[in-house]
């Protein structure tokens, strides 16, 4: 068997229908390194350049893990733009095709509170956003993260840059201590392993350089 076939993972069929149709031939390097590992549950710390399909990385191991029949936010990916929180969330909702029931939310700063309550309080399987705002709903009281099966911080490198680090850990602290947590970098800084110390357990280290 092709090694990087998707059907290779133990993916249910509508799942490896939809990677087909969205013209995923098979799995890119780093997906082909993480998605394993990720599947198995483990913490994963994997570092790849941009453009080398880590959206679908943690996607499919968020959605692989989903309770579809509780209407709580069990997945949270944290990133340090509205537009690549935008991003992340439409290669969410296109990998979540195959399923209508999977409800995923962003949730950014610079937008008004109100509408984003009424959303939050509708229910969301996945929260897709950024640390600030998130922060802000965590402590209003509408953003419950009890329920938290996995953790996904995007562009770890980044958000520390931007200085996202107290408010990372202040939603993390939230947060169900029996959850996997991802962290997806392109660099890896002593400040990732130092993040990685602080939000996962014997996290894995998978790092890549070629991007297809
Ligand atoms: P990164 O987060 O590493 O910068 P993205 O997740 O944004 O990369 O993916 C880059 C592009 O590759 C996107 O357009 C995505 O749809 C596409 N892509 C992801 N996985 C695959 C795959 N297995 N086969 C083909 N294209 C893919
Ligand atoms: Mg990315």
């Amino acid at each position: 068997m092709n090694p990087k076939a998707f059907s290779s993972l133990h993916l249910k069929s509508p799942m490896l229908k939809n990677l087909a149709s969205l013209g995923y031939a098979e799995m890119t390097p780093i997906q082909a390194h993480s998605l394993p590992l990720i599947l198995a549950g483990k913490d994963v710390i994997a570092r790849a350049k941009t453009g080398s399909g880590k959206t679908a990385a943690f996607g499919i191991g968020l959605l692989t893990r989903l309770d579809g029949l509780s209407f709580r936010v069990q997945a949270l990916v944290l990133c340090p733009t509205r537009e690549l929180a935008d991003q992340v969330g439409k290669e969410l909702r296109r990998l979540a095709r195959f399923t209508d029931n999977i409800k995923i939310l962003t949730i950014c700063g610079g937008v008004p509170f109100g509408p984003q309550l009424g959303s939050l309080e509708h229910g969301a399987h996945v929260v897709v956003g950024t640390p600030g705002r998130l922060l802000d709903h965590l402590r209003r009281g509408s953003l419950d993260l009890s329920s938290l099966r996995t953790l996904v911080l995007d562009e770890a490198d980044r958000m520390l840059d931007m200085g996202f680090q107290d408010d990372i850990s202040a939603l993390v602290a939230a947060t169900p201590s029996k959850r996997q947590t991802l962290l997806f970098s392109a660099t890896y800084p002593e400040t990732i392993a130092a993040m990685s110390a602080a939000v996962q357990r014997e996290a894995v280290e998978v790092s890549v350089d070629e991007v297809h």
